[in-house]
This record gives C-alpha cells, sequence and structure tokens, in this order.
C-alpha cells in the first residue's frame, strides 16, 4: 500500500514555530478551526497558510509532531511512504522541508509538494493527515482511507463514512494496517 503522510502538525509541530511567529500570538489549543486564526488576525486564508510556510525558514528549530521510527516500520511491512505536503505556489518551504526530513533522518520512497489538499488523494491509497477539510472529500465511494490525525481544528469534525478512521498518533496507523 502507498502511505501518504502529511508533515505539518503531522510529522512536523509546525504550530510550535507558527504560533509565536502570528501578528497576535495564538495557543494551539485556541485554534479550533483554520478560521479562527484568520478571523482572529483579520487576515485571509491565503494570508494565513503563507505565515505556515513561512514558519519553515525556521526549519532548524521546527520539533517533531510524531515519532517517524513508525515511518520505517511502515516501509520494513511493505508499504511504500510518500511523504506529501500542501505548500502555496512560489515559496521557499519545499527545499527547507527536504532538508529537515533529511536532518531528522525520515525514511520514505516518495515525497510530493501538491498545490489543493484534494488533490493529495491522487497519489497515495491512505493518507495521514490533520485537515478536517479532507473528511468530506473520503465518501464511501472514495477507494482512498484517510486517518484523521488529531489536532484542535478537526476536533469537533464528525466521522461518518468507514474509510475515515482518527488517530491519535502514527503508531496507531500502524497497528489499523496490520
Ligand atoms: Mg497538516
Amino acid at each position: 500500500m502507498n502511505i501518504g503522510i502529511d508533515v505539518d502538525s503531522v510529522l512536523a509541530d509546525l504550530w510550535a514555530i507558527a504560533g509565536p511567529m502570528m501578528p497576535m500570538p495564538i495557543a494551539k489549543d485556541e485554534v479550533v478551526s483554520w478560521e479562527y486564526p484568520c478571523e482572529r488576525l483579520g487576515i485571509s486564508k491565503s494570508h494565513f497558510l503563507w505565515l505556515l510556510d513561512y514558519a519553515w525558514r525556521q526549519w532548524e528549530s521546527m520539533p517533531l509532531q510524531d515519532d517517524p521510527a513508525v515511518l520505517a516500520e511502515m516501509r520494513k511491512l511493505g508499504h511504500q511512504v510518500t511523504i506529501i505536503t500542501r505548500r502555496i505556489y512560489g515559496t521557499t518551504a519545499p527545499p527547507r522541508i527536504a532538508a529537515w526530513l533529511h536532518a531528522h533522518r525520515i525514511v520514505y520512497d516518495n515525497l510530493v509538494f501538491v498545490v489543493g489538499a484534494q488533490s493529495k488523494f491522487a497519489w497515495i491509497d491512505c493518507l495521514v493527515d490533520d485537515n478536517p477539510g479532507l473528511v468530506a472529500a473520503c465518501t464511501a465511494d472514495t477507494a482512498q482511507v484517510l486517518y484523521l490525525y488529531n489536532q484542535p481544528w478537526n476536533r469537533w469534525c464528525p466521522i461518518t463514512t468507514s474509510n475515515v478512521k482518527r488517530v491519535g498518533c502514527l503508531q496507531e496507523v500502524l497497528d489499523d494496517l496490520r
């Protein structure tokens, strides 16, 4: 199986860097939706996404969100690991993310940067992602499975189809695949 692994807030604890960089500090637990920081800061969604990319300028201090050793375990079981991340077109985040993956010795088979989040499904069989916007795209007719990675901004999101599963960590994905 080709397993897609999101970067921001799944592999990397992006908010640890991005939160303090916001024009007004916002604690991670306060971010109950992606709309919330936009409303609080009075900025557009695209400006917000740009700030998240901008946070990767501090890639050397970007902490891990989860244990990347689980990805090596997935590969040992014969799965392909595709690191897949949505970025704003034209920012400098992609080479910084590649450097961060290398610095943490994170193993993978493919590294894919997409512009629209939903296009992630074109590349993989199952996806681990924290974006609640992907739940609606994963219907009973969709062949792919979405593992919704628990974060404050997806806590409210109802799960109504069997191919969407909530996980608290990458190990739970591995356990489900076994
Ligand atoms: Mg993410």
